[in-house]
């Protein structure tokens, strides 16, 4: 699938369309999610025109891939979710129903977040 440069985190990372940042490197950008599913709903999303996982893990460079997921970790403790805990997902797909064809890992927090699936 080819990147999609008119996707709307393109246009966040372009700053063209404004977040609610909660941190910002050179790798990585973590802003709340608009429609959030828990208390913390924090997407994170490398810097770079990656589609998806799939895309990302075979064509991004190592430096990259090492930034991104350090970026999702800090998040992750500077939100205080190590201990009690936290989820993170990332859709890939239309099976797992992605919408934003930018990947993005999705940080949940802040209550028990119930079994790994709904059915
Ligand atoms: P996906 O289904 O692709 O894994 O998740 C896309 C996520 O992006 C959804 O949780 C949705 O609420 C969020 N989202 C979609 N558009 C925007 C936006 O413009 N701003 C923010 N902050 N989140 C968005």
């Amino acid at each position: 699938m080819t990147y999609d440069s008119e996707n709307i985190f393109a246009k966040i990372l372009r700053g063209e369309i404004p977040c609610d940042r909660v941190y910002e490197d050179e790798f990585a950008l973590a802003f709340h999610d608009i429609n959030p599913q828990a208390p913390v709903h924090i997407l994170v999303i490398p810097k770079g025109d990656y589609v998806s996982m799939t895309d990302f893990s075979a064509n991004a460079p190592a430096e990259l891939i090492a930034g991104f997921f350090r970026a999702v970790g800090h998040v992750a403790r500077e939100q205080g979710l190590e201990q009690p805990g936290y989820r993170i997902l990332a859709n890939s797909g239309s099976d797992a129903h992605q919408e934003v064809p930018h990947l993005h890992i999705h940080i949940f927090g802040g209550r028990k977040l119930g079994p790994m699936l709904a059915r």
